[in-house]
């Protein structure tokens, strides 16, 4: 299987661009995935998965993990504010805070709860209109307002622009993470992640790569 060969790939990059004890997390996308090509990927040990959709996960990873042990689950997609609450309690980590009233519903959640998930902030780094994530000129006072709600910030996520050179993105990310004290960077997919590793990353997301090509979202 693929998994194997993105490992090596993630050791040899880690090993040529970062410091000795440097590691990076690789998070397994498994969205739109037949279930037995997760199934070959637990198999082989991978126990950290990523999700875009809230339904799409709560239909298969309570069972897959009743099979299988626990994951570390991980939300990289947009998430609606009315399903915080649910996201919240599957997941062990979003990557995709962008916006006050996120933050406020996970806030209350998290006092309700006693707990919160690690979050990171996503930030839309090609300024697209439309496109999920806050904007560069409002990241840092959003930052410190999360902080001030107690939430648990830690570290920034974004998704180059299509077509572009990913790495003057990942390197702004870097240095937009150095500037307000995190470490997280939740950075690199299946066509750029050992250039993220170069530029620090700490979490990678790869999915095709790992699985085979993605059914078409037609199927959903
Ligand atoms: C789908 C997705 C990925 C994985 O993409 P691949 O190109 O299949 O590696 C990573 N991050 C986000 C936010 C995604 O939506």
């Amino acid at each position: 299987m693929a998994l194997g060969d993105i490992m090596q790939r993630v050791e040899s990059a880690l090993k040529k661009y970062r410091q000795e004890d440097d590691q990076v997390t690789l998070i397994a996308v498994s969205k739109m995935q037949p279930l037995n090509r997760i199934h070959g990927v637990l198999v082989e040990g991978q126990r950290v998965f990523g999700e875009n959709y809230l339904q799409e996960a709560l239909s298969k990873w309570p069972q897959l993990q009743e099979q299988f042990g626990k994951c570390v689950l991980h939300m990289i997609g947009p998430l609606q504010t009315n399903k915080a609450k649910q996201a919240v309690e599957l997941f062990d980590v979003i990557h995709s805070l962008d916006r006050d009233s996120l933050a406020q519903k996970l806030a209350n959640t998290a006092q309700s709860r006693g707990c919160c998930p690690d979050l990171f902030v996503q930030v839309n780094i090609g300024q697209e209109p439309q496109k999920a994530g806050i904007s560069p000129e409002n990241l840092d006072a959003f930052i410190a307002h999360c902080r001030l709600m107690d939430l648990p910030v830690i570290g920034l996520m974004c998704i180059p622009l299509q077509g572009k050179a990913s790495t003057p993105y990942f390197q702004t990310l870097a240095k937009m993470a150095e500037r307000n004290g995190l470490k997280g960077l939740s950075m690199g997919m299946s066509h750029d992640f050992e250039e993220a590793i170069k530029c620090g990353a700490t979490h990678i997301r790869v999915g095709s790569a790992v699985f085979g090509e993605r059914a078409s979202k037609v199927m959903l």
